[in-house]
């Protein structure tokens, strides 16, 4: 067998696709010469390394766990967006609460600078208070609401 010939059988002989007569020639040939053994131990490092790094690079338990991570991550976001709804939820009550205590008191201010318009829509919320003096209670209550709510909503998002 010469050099070509036992080259040509390599990914043959690889494959175990020789029947023994070729194969023990292969083997011959490799034993007895230093190119071919040569070629031959290049090829089989080549296929090892990329044998190694199939290995390395393919999905194990790490990317399941990443994918896993990133479920409870979506939660997480959906947390937040729990949490920002119910800031604005706050923020709102915090500003309709703050109108009720403080209208009352700059409202005779504004009456004497400020046109029509705000003379009509500010005072809403102090006509409100004076008319109902449970609405102060009523936000009160309501502020509190927000802030259990709040501080729900944040633990939510810490623990997911
Ligand atoms: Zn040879």
């Amino acid at each position: 067998m010469n050099c070509d010939d036992c080259r040509e059988l390599f990914y043959e002989y690889l494959d175990n696709e020789l029947d023994d007569m070729v194969r023990q020639r292969v083997e011959r040939h490799l034993g007895e010469c230093r190119v071919c053994r040569a070629e031959w131990q290049e090829i089989t490092e080549a296929l090892a390394s990329y044998r190694n790094f199939v290995t390395t690079v393919s999905p194990g338990r790490d990317l399941t766990e990443d994918v896993l991570a990133n479920l409870s991550g979506q939660e997480r976001r959906q947390a937040t967006v729990s949490f920002l709804f119910l800031g604005v939820a706050f923020m709102g009550i915090l500003m309709f609460v703050g109108m009720c205590i403080l209208l009352p008191l700059v409202y005779p201010i504004l009456r004497v600078g400020l046109d029509l318009a705000i003379n009509n829509l500010l005072p809403i919320p102090a006509i409100m208070l004076m008319a109902f003096p449970a609405a102060k209670t009523a936000s009160l209550i309501l502020l509190g609401l927000a802030l259990l709510l709040m501080t729900w909503a944040t633990r939510r998002a810490i623990l997911y």
